[in-house]
């Protein structure tokens, strides 16, 4: 039998997704024969953006074998219990979506009816109050989430904020101690096989080329391959997403950072503020059909509290995905495969994702259509989904999709869109009845936020880059 396995990877990009898809897949063909290079070019640089994450990112780095607490000491990272969106509804209104549950379900009946129904009778509460994720970073308080958790009511879960170069730092670190090959230079052509139009190999200005079999995309906005060379096409979703341009600078950090992101409406868009252990990152993400760069660059910088560290960077975008992710012997990874405002911190979360369906579908070098086939199509239903979270149409639940049904009310509760009608086999039950289980849920959650350490607390004590703090979190 002949053998058509891969033995030549090559990525192209050494940016976030870059070296996380070189550490991640070191690791899973760890042993074999598969040979990992990576392609970079410092002139060009990275987005240097990408700070805020979604939960799934521990569980990426953990299967590389790193712990909470190395990779925020090596980051510079803080804790992230949700996202605090302030003034979207109206001016003054604040609310978090955070990384967990609301209340307890009772009777198999989810949560929320009890919560609206005892509106209706005339007692509203803060659905926050029934969220120990919420109500902990309304605090600005931080613990870790039990382990073996007694109710619902203490299931919470927690992401980072990161300094993206650092942690990018990390992965390359990871990636070359397990044996992928880093080429630094500039790729000024991709060869294309005459026969069947597949990359061939990568012309750099050193004059070296760079052969392969498989080629991961990770280039960028460009798409140096999947675009630039495969002209492979991109659907843009500037008709749903006005947002297309970002104008980000850090700034000075300040001592008791939130263990959350704060994202504020603004005139022609929002603006982001992510606290990190030495620095804030701020950014105000704009549709440039509504403002000139100019004033939105004057806005963000009347908005930003603290001394800035440069000048700001302004970042052009265009929402949407790339056509086909794989093509030929193209897979795109990170922003070359498409992007998203990110308001709901998914970019990162979907190269996680794409890493994941790039080990469930690796192909061999016949490169059967069907395993591209797949891979497009989840990627295209994932990235959709994600989209329609940030738009907020829908309210259905698929089982592959990112965010899960608290996500969703957290946000419809925001934003003060809340049915009318509860679940009718609450029909018989008292309203009265519900007060005093309810009332019980919020004190609940208030002695464990009363006896929680404040986020600096935590930070002080595990997480500072120097510190030979313990490791008791670990
Ligand atoms: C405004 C903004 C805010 C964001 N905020 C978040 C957030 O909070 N959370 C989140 O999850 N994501 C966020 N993202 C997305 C996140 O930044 C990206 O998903 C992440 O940084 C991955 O980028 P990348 O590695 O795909 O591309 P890049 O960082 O652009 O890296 C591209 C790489 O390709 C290399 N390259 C390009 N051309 C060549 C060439 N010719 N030769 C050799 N090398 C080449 C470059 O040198 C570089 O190494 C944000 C994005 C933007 C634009």
């Amino acid at each position: 039998m002949q053998d058509h396995r891969i033995r030549k990877l090559v990525i192209v990009g050494g940016g976030t997704a870059g070296w996380m898809a070189a550490a991640a897949l070191r690791r899973h063909f760890h042993g074999g024969p598969l040979e990992i290079t990576l392609v970079e070019s410092e002139a060009i640089g990275t987005v240097g953006v990408g700070e805020a994450t979604i939960p799934t990112i521990r569980g990426f780095y953990q299967q590389l074998g790193l712990s909470d607490i190395e990779v925020m000491r090596a980051t510079q990272a803080t804790c992230k219990l949700g996202i605090r969106f302030n003034g979207w509804l109206r001016e003054g209104q604040s609310f978090i979506h955070p990384f967990g549950h609301f209340g307890q379900d009772l009777r198999g009946v989810p949560f929320h009816h009890y919560w609206r129904k005892l509106a209706q009778a005339g007692e509203p509460t803060d659905i926050a109050d029934y969220s120990l994720g919420a109500s902990l970073a309304a605090a600005g308080k931080f613990m870790a989430p039990p382990r073996n958790p007694t109710s619902t009511l203490s299931i919470f879960d927690w992401a980072l904020h990161f300094d993206a170069g650092l942690f990018a730092q990390l992965m390359r670190r990871v990636a070359e101690d397990n044996g992928v090959r880093r080429i630094e230079g500039k790729i000024t052509k991709v060869k294309l096989r005459p026969e069947d139009g597949f990359v061939a190999g990568l012309d750099l200005e050193s004059g070296e080329t760079v052969e392969g079999d498989l080629f991961i995309d990770c280039s960028g906005f460009r798409g140096l391959l999947i675009e630039e060379a495969l002209h492979t096409g991109y659907e843009s979703w500037s008709d749903l997403l006005f947002c297309d341009r970002a104008w980000a600078v850090q700034s000075e950090g300040l001592d008791n950072p939130p263990p959350y992101t704060d994202v504020t409406a603004h005139s022609a868009g929002w603006r982001w503020r992510i606290p990190l252990q030495h620095r804030y990152g701020n950014g105000y993400v704009f549709s440039s059909r509504h403002i000139r760069d100019e004033d939105a660059l004057a806005e963000l910088k009347a908005a930003v509290p603290d001394p800035l560290l440069h000048e700001p960077r302004l970042i052009h975008f265009n929402p949407g995905r790339r056509k086909q992710v794989w093509n030929k012997n193209v897979i795109a990874l990170g922003l070359a495969s498409g992007f998203l405002e990110p308001l709901e911190s998914t970019s990162i979360a979907l190269i996680e994702t794409g890493i994941e369906k790039i080990k469930a579908l690796f192909p061999d070098r016949d490169f059967a259509p069907e395993l591209a086939d797949e891979f497009n199509d989840w990627s295209r239903r994932e990235m959709e989904r994600v989209r329609d979270f940030i738009i907020l149409h829908h309210f259905v639940r698929y089982r592959w999709e990112m965010f899960a049904p608290p996500s969703w009310m957290a946000i419809y509760a925001g934003f003060e869109m809340l049915p009318e009608a509860v679940d009718p086999s609450l029909d018989g039950v008292d309203p009265k009845a519900l007060s005093a289980p309810l009332a019980e849920m919020r004190k609940a959650v208030r002695e464990v936020v009363a006896s929680a350490p404040p986020h600096q607390a935590f930070l002080d004590q595990y997480c500072r880059p120097a510190a030979a703090a313990s490791s008791a979190a670990e």
